[in-house]
């Protein structure tokens, strides 16, 4: 349970309210801010899709005529132009407050990994995680942090994976269908590298897709034990930080230039979207990768920057085919990974002759109900540390 602050005292200027904490943490609201976050019933509740309140109702420079501060855990202010009363509890505005250290605090820290997670993996058992929400929560809660959580003991059958993809969301439909059979193939049945016996250069899914999925099952229904058709996994947010830290011009070129990746089949399919290999936030914080080899169409970059970028992009491509970044896992009859398709890759080792019967089954989910499922889980849980106190 987060600890619920008070209010010492607030100061004001002629733009903004500054409040003073119990913990000597100081916040500054904007009065623009404060205004366009009035929850009152005129104003609209947000989270509900009912905000009234528009930023243009209000002059650029509004002023207070009055702020009070009730029991150190509430601030009731009158505004100047029209006289409108708003309240914001403690708790909530220090939930909000954008100070430097608050927003740094609340940023989600992903724990990047290299082959050595192999020693400790984040998995959960299927059973305990059917059992309890605690349990579910914190596999969800894996996938958030690591990108991925391997599911032991889902029962080797079809109809499983269906099942449990659909109780964290949906299960998302793709040009390829719903459920995808990775057996090996001969002849016309061959719609996908992944029905061959060769090895697989990891990488993300459907990466010519403007939206393209945002979360992989693959439950392993037979597999042999020969070492042979090895599940090979990439964290991209952690390649892609070493790029940063040992090779900043290369980084830059990719987080900066589009790649065109492009799909064709049959005369019916034609798909294409653009996208840099790294995504940047405004602050500089990597928030996903998009790395295909499979799919990539010619590059499309200006005559200066082609020589540069193939060198960054064989950098790169150094980065996720190296060992010390590749988890190698032997997946087993009833293992399930759930993995992040915007942050980890997957490939795969050849599969020999002896291991022809390999038998994995896989689907897309959407991480927003995922995530939406973790906030939920907690939320309740943290309610109910509430309701023990
Ligand atoms: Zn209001």
């Amino acid at each position: 349970m987060a600890i619920e602050h008070t209010i010492s005292s607030v100061q004001q200027d002629s733009k903004k309210l500054i409040v003073h904490w119990d913990d000597q943490h100081q916040s500054v609201f904007h009065y623009l801010w404060l205004r366009d976050n009035c929850r009152c019933v005129d104003c609209g509740e947000p989270a509900l899709g009912r905000k009234q309140f528009r930023i243009t109702d209000v002059p650029l420079d509004l002023r207070l005529e009055s702020v009070v501060v009730k029991d150190a855990r509430r601030i009731e202010v009158v505004w100047e132009n029209d006289r409108h009363k708003s309240t914001y509890t403690a708790q909530w505005l220090r939930q909000y407050c954008y100070s430097e250290r608050a927003r740094a605090q609340r940023r989600h820290r992903p724990v990047l990994w290299d082959s050595r997670i192999a020693k400790d993996l984040p998995q959960v058992n299927y059973a305990a995680v059917l059992a309890t929400d605690a349990e579910r929560l914190r596999m969800l809660g894996r996938v958030r942090d690591y990108g991925f959580c391997l599911v032991k003991n889902v029962p080797p059958r079809r109809g499983e994976l269906e099942t449990f993809a659909a109780s964290l969301g949906v299960i998302v439909e793709t040009d390829s269908g719903r459920i995808f059979e990775i057996l090996l193939k001969s002849g016309e049945d061959i719609k996908s590298v992944a029905h061959l016996n060769s090895d697989l250069i990891p990488h993300h899914d459907d990466s010519y897709r403007t939206t393209f999925p945002s979360i992989i099952f693959f439950h392993c229904l037979v597999a042999g034990d020969n070492g042979s058709g090895q599940s090979v996994y990439v964290d991209g947010l952690q390649i892609a930080e070493c790029l940063r830290r040992e090779e900043p011009e290369a980084f830059a070129l990719l987080s900066h230039y589009a790649v065109p990746f492009c799909k064709q089949q049959g005369g019916q399919i034609h798909m294409q979207a653009r996208s840099p290999l790294i995504h940047l936030d405004s602050e500089g914080n990597i928030t996903g990768v998009r790395i295909s080899n499979l799919f990539v169409a010619p590059l499309d970059l200006p005559e200066m920057i082609v020589e540069p970028f193939y060198r960054a992009y064989r950098k790169l491509m150094d980065y996720y085919t190296a060992r010390q970044y590749q988890l190698m896992l032997d997946l087993c009859p009833g293992d399930l990974i759930i993995l992040d398709n915007h942050r980890v890759l997957h490939g795969r080792t050849t599969i020999n002759a002896e291991n022809q019967d390999r038998h994995l089954r896989h689907c897309y989910g959407d991480r927003d109900y995922l995530y939406s499922q973790w906030r939920t889980l907690n939320q309740s849980r943290a309610l109910h540390t509430l309701e023990d106190q």
